[in-house]
């Protein structure tokens, strides 16, 4: 028997250069029955990104697409510039699985998850200062100037909204970040009514 009875849904966010994405690969990596939904977005492929590896890439009219046929558990024109969606039937199919799904969103990504799921646990990562987020920017060279003060000025306000999640992580040092996130994923799996089915079992060996 598995020790949780169903998944949970665990939403994160935070400014871009906060190590999120290095957050997210390690708990995948270091947990199981742990999956990511794949998110579709209309941006193009960056970089090393491969297809269905870390987005469905698609154009605009198929992304319409899947908005017309209600496909979406959410989805958001992220900084004004492209759509980004979590596609619902993957999310539900990996919880039905008894699978935690990691949903990697924006805060309004987010406010959309919690409405629609109330019971889905937020997590916020946030950098421990303006100055540090502009130093791992620049260090890790992928931007130029006007999108490094672009991306400061989203963060500043994509942080004020940080208390609308469930738990905060301040990324000082990703390996105890990795362990605050995976604590918040343990206790949530700890929880009396996702171990009921075990409990009972429990119990049960105990007699009438
Ligand atoms: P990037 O293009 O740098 O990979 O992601 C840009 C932003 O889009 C990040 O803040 C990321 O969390 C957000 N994002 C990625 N997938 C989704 C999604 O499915 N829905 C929403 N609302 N935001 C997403």
């Amino acid at each position: 028997m598995s020790e949780s009875s169903w998944g949970d849904l665990f939403v994160i966010s935070a400014p871009s250069g906060s190590g999120k994405t290095s957050l997210a690969k390690r708990i995948l990596a270091e947990l199981d029955a742990i999956s990511f939904s794949i998110s579709f977005t209309t941006r193009p492929p960056r970089g090393e990104e491969k297809p269905g590896r870390e987005y469905h890439f698609v154009d605009e009219k198929q992304f319409r697409q899947m908005i017309a046929e209600s496909r979406f558990l959410e989805w958001e024109n992220v900084y004004g510039n492209y759509l980004y969606g979590t596609a619902e039937a993957p999310v539900n199919e990996a919880l039905a699985r008894n699978e935690d799904v990691l949903l990697d969103v924006d805060v309004k990504g987010a406010r959309k998850v919690k409405t629609c799921r109330p019971e889905a646990i937020l997590v916020f990562v946030m950098p421990p200062s303006y100055h540090e987020l502009e130093r791992r920017l620049r260090q890790r060279g992928l931007d130029s100037e006007t999108q490094i003060l672009s991306r400061l000025r989203i963060a500043g306000e994509e942080i004020k909204d940080y208390k609308m999640y469930d738990y905060l992580i301040v990324n000082r040092d990703i390996d105890e970040s990795v362990s605050r996130l995976k604590a918040i994923i343990l206790a949530v799996r700890s929880r009396s009514s996702r171990m009921e089915r075990i409990g009972q079992a429990i119990v049960r060996t105990f007699g009438e």
